[in-house]
């Protein structure tokens, strides 16, 4: 994004197509220069295939970015957030596992789940890790 220098966006939304217009990317940022926020729309005309840009800048953008927060498919940040969470995160559930360890004892590890396949191991012989 460009305002007073060149920085990166802190993060990307997909919004949904309208009536009009379709492949529709918002860019939101802070220039950290003068700290204002900027908000860069690039979103192509159906019809003529054409891409139009708008640029907002302090409080317009985030008024901008306010207006649009229902047409938001999903953004950059929940997605890498849902890829780095190792743990799990949602509806989770209980798996119990029984293991010998290698001096020959039983040992109970208790994990946590969720519907994603993340997995985190909370208790070991009942104790709370
Ligand atoms: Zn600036």
């Amino acid at each position: 994004m460009r305002h007073c220098c060149q920085f990166d966006a802190h993060d990307i939304w997909y919004l949904k197509d309208t009536d009009e217009f379709c492949n529709r990317t918002l860019f939101i940022g802070v220039c950290p220069v003068c700290n204002k926020n900027l908000v860069n729309l690039y979103q192509k005309n159906i019809k003529t295939d054409s891409v139009f840009y708008i640029k907002k800048v302090g409080d317009t953008a985030i008024d901008f970015v306010r207006n649009l927060s229902h047409e938001c498919v999903y953004s950059r940040n929940s997605i890498n957030k849902m890829n780095l969470k190792p743990k799990p995160y949602g509806w989770k559930y209980g798996i119990n596992k029984q293991k010998k360890s290698k001096n020959g004892e039983v040992v109970i590890e208790q994990y946590s789940a969720d519907f994603f396949g993340n997995k985190e191991l909370i208790k070991k012989n009942n104790k709370i890790l």
